[in-house]
C-alpha cells in the first residue's frame, strides 16, 4: 500500500482515503463517492479492528461480506481496497498505541473503554499506509471525527479530514453496519433516536437554551421505547464535547443506546 500510494505521489496524484469496517451502506458509499469527485486515487480501507471492539461478542458478531463490499466499493469509485489482516497489523511482540487525552476520555470512550485508544492507533496506521492528502469520515460517528481531527493536528499528519452528513433511513434511523442485528421489534424502536433529536432540534430553534432539560426531553423520550436501554444523552460544546449548561451558540447532542445485543450511536447539531 505504501508502495502504490508513494508511486502516486510521484506521479502528482491526489490520495482520497476512507476508511471503513465494511459490510457497506449509503453511509460509507456517500463518503467514496464525495472522495471520488475530490482526488486522482481512491482508497477504502477495511478492516474490522479488535483493539477498538471494548466487547468480545461486538467483535464476533460484526457483519463480514468481502464479496459484496468490493462489489458496491467498485460501483461507488473506489480503486483499490486496502484491507489488511489482522496479524499484518497487530503482529507477535506488537507494543506501540495511540492514546489521546481528554476528548477521547468521555461519553465514547467513557462507556467502551479503549475504544479510542484502538480508533486512534488504527486510523495511524492505516494513514501511514494510504499516505492520504485527503481523508473522510462521517458525522455518524461524531466524537470519533473530533478525535480523528485532534490526532491528525496533533502528530502533524499533514492532510485534510472531510466530515460529511449522517445518511439515514426513511424513518430516520442513523445508517449502521449493525443496524442489520436488530430484531425486527428493535429495529422498529430505534427510530426513537433520530426522532428524539429531532424534537430537541425543534425545542432548540424555538428558544431554548436550557440544556439540561434539552438533553432530559431526548433521554425520557428515549426511555420511553421498552426495549431502549440508554448508555448515555449528552448536550455538548460541538468542538470540546464539553457538557453545556446553556445553549448559546452551537451544540451537539450526541445519544448512545442498546437495543437488545445491539449499541447505536447517534447526533444532531443543535442551533439557535
Ligand atoms: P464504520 O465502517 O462503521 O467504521 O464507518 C466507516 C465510516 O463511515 C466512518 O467515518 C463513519 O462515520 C461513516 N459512517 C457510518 N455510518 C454512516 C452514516 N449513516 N452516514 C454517514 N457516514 C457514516
Amino acid at each position: 500500500m505504501q508502495r502504490v500510494a508513494e508511486e502516486a505521489r510521484r506521479a502528482g496524484k491526489s490520495i482520497g482515503c476512507v476508511p471503513t469496517m465494511g459490510a457497506l451502506h449509503e453511509g460509507h458509499l456517500s463518503l467514496i463517492r464525495r472522495s471520488r469527485a475530490e482526488n486522482d486515487l481512491v482508497v477504502m480501507t477495511l478492516f474490522v479492528n479488535p483493539i477498538q471492539f471494548d466487547r468480545k461478542d461486538d467483535l464476533a458478531r460484526y457483519p463480514r461480506d468481502l464479496d459484496r463490499d468490493a462489489r458496491l466499493a467498485g460501483e461507488a469509485g473506489v480503486d483499490i481496497i486496502y484491507s489488511p489482516g489482522v496479524g499484518e497489523m497487530y503482529p507477535d511482540g506488537y507494543a506501540t498505541y495511540v492514546t489521546m487525552e481528554g476528548l477521547a476520555d468521555r461519553w465514547e470512550g467513557a462507556t467502551r473503554p479503549g475504544h479510542f485508544r484502538g480508533v486512534a492507533t488504527v486510523c495511524t496506521k492505516l494513514f501511514t499506509a494510504c499516505r492520504p492528502h485527503r481523508a473522510y469520515f462521517g458525522q455518524k460517528d461524531y466524537q470519533q471525527s473530533l478525535v480523528v481531527r485532534r490526532l491528525v493536528a496533533d502528530l502533524n499528519l499533514g492532510f485534510e479530514i472531510v466530515v460529511l452528513p449522517t445518511v439515514r433511513e426513511a424513518d430516520g434511523l442513523a445508517l449502521s453496519s449493525r443496524n442489520v442485528l436488530l430484531s425486527a421489534e428493535e429495529r422498529r424502536q430505534a427510530s426513537v433516536l433520530f426522532r428524539s433529536l429531532s424534537v430537541a432540534q425543534a425545542a432548540v430553534k424555538r428558544g431554548e437554551r436550557d440544556a439540561e432539560k434539552v438533553r432530559a426531553g431526548i433521554e425520557a423520550q428515549i426511555r420511553s421505547a421498552p426495549l431502549a436501554v440508554v448508555d448515555y444523552v449528552a448536550v455538548c460544546d460541538p468542538d470540546t464535547l464539553d457538557a453545556l449548561t446553556r445553549i448559546a451558540v452551537r451544540a451537539v447532542a450526541l445519544v448512545a443506546a442498546r437495543f437488545g445485543a445491539t449499541r447505536l450511536i447517534d447526533n444532531v447539531l443543535l442551533e439557535p
